[in-house]
């Protein structure tokens, strides 16, 4: 625990001026005895990526997180990547041993973990995402890892809900709907949880939701949202008041981070730290 030695990291992405990884990093450092460990924003232009992932083995980082618009590109400038990060076809982590980089994805970690904690069962359950992008690709795979009994996706392209559920089809009975259809209605009242992985409903735009009909589910659905900030959006605040239980997407983040930290330094950090950081970096509490 704690030393003196200098190490770098960082979180590649563009833009990345609004990351609250920085300071999360940088307190989890600090609180174990890092002071030497430097956590620096990398803002990354597409083209000048592959410069970028060198310049991690150059500079001697021992490891970066991943954001938005590189999570898929950075892949292929990789040396490993493991196995779960394949499947989702995303990085969000990569470390460096010795010059040899190897990608992860912790958000499925965070996912799997935040449900664990929240008590909730994913094997033999009935799931519905909303939305079909980056992060419906990673919680997808952590439903179908944990044998739900099915996985329905539901989003306002029914061609990309339905690209995905394709992409997942070997490992588990996943199905796509555009969200206004009879079908996906129908589907609502089986579930026994809802995962809104849309910004729909992040801040600025708080007073947005998916335009789904949550009193069509059955008593006692879990209704989780993995936006963060606010960390109770409007599709949980609905759901709370019509009484359904709600998870919010603060102990995603906080998890997938402590994989990260861990991947990093083989410690665990101080889990009350990392989300005293957070919240203190939110616009909304
Ligand atoms: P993404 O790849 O851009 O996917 C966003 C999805 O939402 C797409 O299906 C997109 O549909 C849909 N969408 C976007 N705007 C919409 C709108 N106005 N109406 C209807 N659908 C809309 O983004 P992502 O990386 O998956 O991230 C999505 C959200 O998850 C963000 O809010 C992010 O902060 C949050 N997140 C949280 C965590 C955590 O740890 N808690 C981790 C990862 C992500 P189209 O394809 O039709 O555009």
């Amino acid at each position: 625990m704690g030393s003196s030695e200098i190490k770098n990291f960082g979180i590649l992405g563009n833009p990345v001026g609004h990351s609250m990884s920085p300071r999360i990093y940088r307190a989890a450092f600090d609180a174990a005895g890092f002071p030497n460990y430097n956590y620096i924003p990398l803002p990354v232009h597409a083209g000048k990526l592959y410069f970028a992932v060198e310049g991690l083995k150059g500079l001697n980082f021992r490891g970066a997180n991943v954001t938005i618009p590189h999570k898929s590109t950075i892949m292929k400038f990789l040396d490993a990547v493991d196995a779960d990060a394949m499947i989702i076809g995303a990085v969000n982590t990569v470390v460096n041993d010795g010059g040899i980089l190897t990608g992860y994805n912790t958000d499925v970690y965070g996912f799997l973990a935040a449900l664990h904690e929240a008590n909730f069962l994913i094997e033999d359950s009935n799931a519905v995402i909303l939305g079909a992008g980056g992060a419906a690709r990673a919680i997808l795979w952590g439903l179908c890892k944990r044998r739900a009994e099915s996985v329905i996706i539901g989003a306002r392209n029914e061609q990309k809900a339905d690209a995905l559920a394709k992409d997942f089809l070997n490992y588990g009975h996943v199905e796509g709907f555009d969200w206004y259809s009879y079908d996906f209605h129908e589907m609502m009242k089986t579930a026994d949880i809802v995962i809104n992985t849309t910004p729909l409903g992040m801040y600025p735009e708080v007073d947005d939701m998916p335009p789904v009909d949550l009193s069509l589910l059955p008593e006692g659905a879990l209704v989780y949202d993995i936006i963060y900030n606010p960390a109770e959006t409007k599709l949980l605040r609905t759901a709370r008041e019509l009484g359904y239980p709600t998870l919010d997407g603060l102990s995603m983040l906080l998890l997938q981070g402590r994989e990260s930290y861990r991947l990093y330094t083989d410690e665990l950090p101080d889990l009350e730290v990392m989300k005293a950081a957070l919240e203190s970096g939110l616009h909304i509490k």
